[in-house]
């Protein structure tokens, strides 16, 4: 049988690696504890998994929905933009809900790039950044994200000859996998490049220290030429639900409308109206899951600095970003773990070349099975 060459020209999908050399230690008998998958381990609110089980119950639920999702949902979405972060969203025009952010992000490539068309995307980035620029038959250049720049960008290095074929730039902070928060003047920036941007919002409602997230779409003229990519998967803790929302310019979300009306037939009315009790809970149920991840942060880094080993301590996100600390690259150091420690961690490098040099830690485990993790690194080392 034949198959298209479209899928040969991306590489094996981490997880699904990660996954199999878990499931390799495990059939050997080892307590393998993985930091690998950054899938949330806590229970999604009680509200919402109410909100779903009454939904489903009804008769009328089982009817199609549509791609622009029910009204009261779009104006749950403006709602919470409106009072988290001080932005006004047209309900009508201005929001889209997706079946996961990954869906959204695969789908704006093919729905806004050509064949050679470039789509600036963060490298170390969220895998599907240059994925769905692949598949879409455009090119993925990768904007290095260095510990050197605070792995913030740097758009005026990009050669002149790949920004003019530019038509997309994917990025997002507080940024998966380096941890880090977005520089003061980068939305800025960003907002007056020129080329439409789509902003990866994964993480905002997880930050330590007292930080606060804004939107992308807080700053002036964002919303002229960009989106932002709401997902709900990490905040409220349920990644299966496959709930998000393209957020911001109307052009831009009308194209990628027209795009999935073709695809697929849009989010289950159900999952809908558990997301409006999603988006509708106090800002207190977020913040006692991001309490949860500072303190396994700071668990994590206390114990590696504790056995010497030099670590960036996040302000943001469910990761530690490792410089490794062998000298080794990303890939033989995470094996080296996995065979030695029976820890998994994911090797920078699946991010991006620009994160060769560096694994990343998911704080995904609960305290003790985190610690004994880190621990069992340490000792390795
Ligand atoms: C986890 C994550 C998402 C969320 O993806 P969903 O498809 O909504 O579950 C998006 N972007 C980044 C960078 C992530 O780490």
């Amino acid at each position: 049988m034949r198959f298209s060459r479209r899928l040969d020209s991306l590489p094996e999908y981490l997880t699904t690696r990660l996954n199999r050399r878990v499931a390799e230690r495990r059939a050997l008998g080892r307590d393998v504890i993985s930091l690998g998958v950054g899938d949330p381990d806590l229970p999604p609110p009680e509200e919402a998994r109410a909100a779903l089980a009454a939904a489903v119950r009804r008769p009328d639920v089982a009817h199609y929905p549509t791609n622009r999702g029910i009204a009261p949902l779009r104006e749950a979405v403006a709602r919470f933009y409106a009072e988290r972060f001080g932005v006004a969203i047209d309900p009508d025009t201005e929001v889209m809900p997706l079946l996961g952010a990954k869906e959204g992000l695969a789908h704006l490539a093919l729905a806004q790039l050509d064949p050679g068309d470039v789509a600036l995307v963060a490298d170390p980035g969220y895998p599907v950044y240059a994925g769905g620029p692949t598949l879409a038959g455009a090119e993925a250049f990768g904007l290095p994200l260095l510990a050197a720049n605070g792995f913030q960008p740097d758009l005026p290095a990009v050669p002149a000859d790949v920004r003019a074929r530019a038509n997309l730039v994917i990025i997002g902070y507080p940024n998966n996998p380096t941890g880090a928060v977005a520089a003061d003047g980068l939305f800025a920036d960003l907002a007056g490049c020129g080329i439409p941007v789509c902003h990866d919002n994964a993480y905002s409602e997880i930050t330590f220290d007292g930080y606060v997230a804004p939107s992308y779409l807080a700053t002036a003229g964002a919303r002229d030429s960009g989106i932002e990519i709401l997902s709900l998967s990490k905040a409220f803790s349920l990644p299966g639900w496959r709930i998000a929302f393209a957020v911001g310019n109307a052009a831009m979300i009308a194209n990628l409308h027209r795009l999935k009306t073709n695809v697929d037939a849009g989010m289950f009315v159900a999952l809908q109206e558990a997301a409006i009790a999603l988006l509708d809970l106090p800002a207190s149920v977020r913040r006692a899951v991001a309490d949860v991840y500072e303190r396994r942060r700071n668990l994590a880094c206390e114990l590696l600095t504790a056995a010497g080993v030099a670590v960036d301590v996040p302000r943001a996100g469910m990761y530690i970003w490792l410089a490794v600390p062998d000298g080794s690259d990303s890939l033989a150091f995470a094996e080296r773990m996995l065979t030695q420690a029976d820890v998994v961690v994911s090797p920078g490098v699946a991010y991006g070349a620009a994160g060769e040099g560096y694994v990343r830690l998911a704080l995904t485990q609960p305290d003790d099975r985190l610690g004994e993790a880190v621990r069992r690194m340490t000792r390795a080392l």
